[in-house]
């Protein structure tokens, strides 16, 4: 159905099968064509129609002229990434005279920037690479985008002094000082908080393009397993001693429902027991790793040397795969040379966080071999004691919206804060809610992990009907199709 001149990062995420063919040397691409890769979709008794877009990894040569690296509007989302003017656009496109601009791409402040390019036959040509585009959100490599590096680092300074001054302050003036941080840090405007839809409206639309150019729907290996539409994660971290002692708070409400959850522990800030572990893992519930003192240092160049291997240690104590770091520092190099299966330090957004940002996706991801599984509700604290919410109003909203759109609501809440009355009666409506739900996957991190990488391995293949997948997620995963209506619910 599909063949590429070069790897298709949007086709090999989503697990739609395409074939990759490189093009023949001298077949007349030729100066700046040299740079566009081409998907083509055949159709049957029809001539092929192709996609064409510039990529990213030819971009090192092409400097100068293949376009601002910078936050652009299409549609109704916003996005990051070289993008090439009309100019440079027009000397790629092959018999410019045909091609026509269809769809305008503007600035952040509503200027038009250039364009999605079509020609008469159908076929469309992007000024920028979907991988590229896909990368910078999920790394957060946007936010050094569009701001001046200067500014950047005032800000993240201004914070980090407010960090380090925090243990000293008497916690009713830390809070009443995180208070008025958080009024500058929700009015930072990109990512949205607390719902960003730009990255998965991009699939949205890509899959919609894709679909017109093939005259119609377009498969791709579904979301979830065992014909879940969505899933539902629960995680907890123990900040101190008085969290662990108070762990019940949490997991006994989770029991009596039917959930399982995860925790992640700081394995040196107070003693685990190794019966505490048994017991969870008894009763089918999850065992991470928080850190190793949670001190701000974990993760710092100066001590992780010396504090990985402890780290490791616990981890093979617990029977662990998953890291949660500590205040979520993170760093997209950084998280997948730490060893663990999975990490789940990214938020799809947060501006409260010490290291404000978001990965912008409620699906997982991949870090080169870790699986990424981002935080996608607002963290307890955040949402109780920094903004005074009174119940679980914006939780299930969010939640509500991450369903209709087939993603994963994973939800980080800690024993520490779970006497807060508020707080607690919240916490059991978001559980209740949710409790009778056929179609939500109530998964544990490690198993949507493990799920990913099975995902990941396999692939679909055409048969002389319809489609079947082929690798470990056959017997539970199944063909979707995606193209006229969001991805959502599209059952093949
Ligand atoms: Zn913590």
């Amino acid at each position: 159905m599909f063949e590429a001149s070069h790897p298709f990062a949007f086709f090999d995420y989503f697990r739609t099968p395409y074939q990759v063919r490189p093009f023949p040397q001298g077949s007349g691409h030729a100066g700046a064509a040299a740079f566009v890769r081409t998907l083509t979709a055949a159709r049957p008794g029809q001539a092929p129609r192709s996609l064409m877009w510039i990529g990213a990894d030819a971009r090192p040569a092409a400097r100068g002229t293949a376009g601002q690296m910078g936050c652009y509007r299409l549609g109704n989302f916003t996005f990051f990434g070289h993008v090439a003017p009309d100019a440079v656009a027009q000397a790629m496109l092959p018999q410019p005279e045909r091609w026509h601009r269809a769809e305008s791409i503007r600035t952040a402040d509503g200027r038009p920037a250039t364009a999605v390019w079509r020609d008469t036959d159908g076929n469309v040509f992007l000024p920028f690479d979907p991988g590229e585009l896909m990368r910078l959100f999920w790394s957060e490599g946007y936010r050094e985008v569009g701001r001046s590096g200067v500014a950047a680092f005032c800000r993240a300074a201004a914070l980090r002094g407010y960090y380090l001054a925090r243990p000293a302050l008497p916690r009713p003036v830390q809070l009443a000082l995180r208070r008025l941080f958080s009024r500058v840090q929700g009015a930072s405007g990109f990512p949205a908080w607390p719902i960003e839809d730009s990255l998965h409206d991009f699939y949205d639309w890509l899959f919609a393009v894709i679909a017109n150019l093939a005259g119609g729907p377009v498969p791709f290996l579904g979301l979830w397993p065992d014909g879940r539409s969505w899933a539902l994660v629960l995680t907890h971290d123990v900040e101190t001693a008085a969290g662990y002692r108070d762990m019940d708070l949490l997991r006994a409400p989770e029991r009596a429902r039917g959930y399982r959850s995860s925790w992640n522990f700081v394995g040196a800030r107070y003693p685990v027991s190794d019966e505490t572990v048994r017991s969870l893992r008894d009763d089918g519930f999850e065992v991470g790793v928080h850190g190793l003192r949670h001190d701000g240092r974990d993760l710092a160049e100066r001590f992780l040397d010396a504090r990985l291997p402890a780290m490791w240690e616990n981890a093979s104590r617990w029977n662990a795969v998953g890291f949660r770091s500590p205040a979520t520092h993170r760093g997209w190099e950084l998280m997948r040379t730490l060893g663990f299966g999975y990490d789940s330090s990214y938020t799809d957004t947060d501006p409260y966080e010490p290291q404000p940002g978001g990965c912008c996706t409620y699906l997982p991801y991949f870090n080169g071999d870790m699986v990424e599984l981002p935080i996608t509700l607002p963290q307890d604290h955040t949402l109780f004691t920094i903004l005074q919410h009174a119940d679980a109003g914006l939780w299930l909203r969010k939640a509500g919206h991450i369903r209709d759109r087939g993603g994963m609501v994973l939800v980080l809440t800690h024993p520490d804060y779970a006497r807060d009355q508020p707080l607690a009666d919240a916490y059991v409506t978001l559980l209740d809610t949710f409790a009778g739900d056929g179609t939500a996957w109530r998964a544990l991190p490690q198993e949507v992990a493990a799920w990913w990488r099975s995902r990941a391995a396999s692939a679909i293949r055409a048969t002389g009907d319809g489609w079947t997948i082929d690798g470990p997620a056959a017997a539970s995963g199944r063909v979707c199709f995606a193209g006229s209506r969001s991805m959502a619910g599209q059952a093949g």
